[in-house]
């Protein structure tokens, strides 16, 4: 995990969350993160559509 990664545009798909950041390198990356306990799931895309998706189909392994 980067530290103060600054996230904008978060929206909440499920118990999905997916927001937009920079990385490191001034790179936009879509961050898909589940936030259902002991799911753990979190994935970088790149782009804001696929995040989305990701979110949408998220098969919840704490559900
Ligand atoms: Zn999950």
């Amino acid at each position: 995990m980067s530290a103060n990664r600054r996230f904008r545009s978060i929206v909440r798909i499920g118990p999905v969350q997916v927001g937009t950041a920079y990385d490191q390198r001034g790179q936009e990356k879509h961050t898909a993160a589940c936030t259902a306990p002991r799911c753990g799931f979190s994935a970088d895309y790149d782009s804001r559509a696929a995040a989305e998706l990701a979110a949408r189909t998220h098969q919840c392994a704490a559900r």
